[in-house]
């Protein structure tokens, strides 16, 4: 088994889409930055690259590369969960906590927590999303997600291990 952690943080900006989690969120202020700005992508995608000692999420996609401006975050959990496949793992569980002042999330909990078990391929009920408000933190203007995961070792045998194995070998 292992565990993996990932923290991130973005700014709120008037005049671009919200996005958490994979999902459009209405809301008239969305998160800046150099991809879409998906301060729960980043994190978990940190905490599944962290689980297998891999880079974290600025190295493999540089905020200074012009391919990753305006990108999907999807792409970067797709690629940490690409790796976390090829290192032999399963994801067990995920759990996260957004500290925001607003929009509030949990009207739209379930929704992101479809998306991102979606996103991640696993079952909803694998996939935690909490939110507090930034009581006393002074980071109104912020979104800050943190993120765990706990992943098992894929069971041997299985036809995708097996694959896997096959190419990591080569
Ligand atoms: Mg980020």
């Amino acid at each position: 088994m292992r565990v993996g952690y990932g923290w991130d943080s973005h700014e709120f900006k008037s005049g671009i889409p919200l996005r958490i989690g994979g999902l459009e969120i209405p809301h008239p202020k969305g998160l800046g930055g150099h991809s879409d700005g998906d301060v729960l992508l980043h994190a978990i995608t940190d905490a599944l690259l962290g689980a297998i000692a891999g880079p974290d999420i600025g190295t493999l996609f540089s905020p200074s590369d012009s391919r990753w401006k305006g990108a999907d975050s999807s792409v970067f959990l797709a690629e940490a969960l690409e790796r976390v496949t090829s290192a032999g793992f399963q994801i067990g569980n995920v759990d996260s906590t957004l500290i925001l002042a607003a929009p509030k999330i949990g009207p739209q909990a379930d929704r992101i927590r479809e998306r991102v078990a979606e996103l991640l391929n696993i079952p909803a009920d694998r996939v935690g999303i909490k939110a507090k408000t930034p009581e006393g933190m002074g980071t109104e203007n912020a979104a800050i997600a943190h993120a765990v995961v706990l992943l098992e070792e894929r069971p041997t045998g299985s036809r995708h291990t097996k694959s896997t194995r096959k190419a990591t070998r080569r």
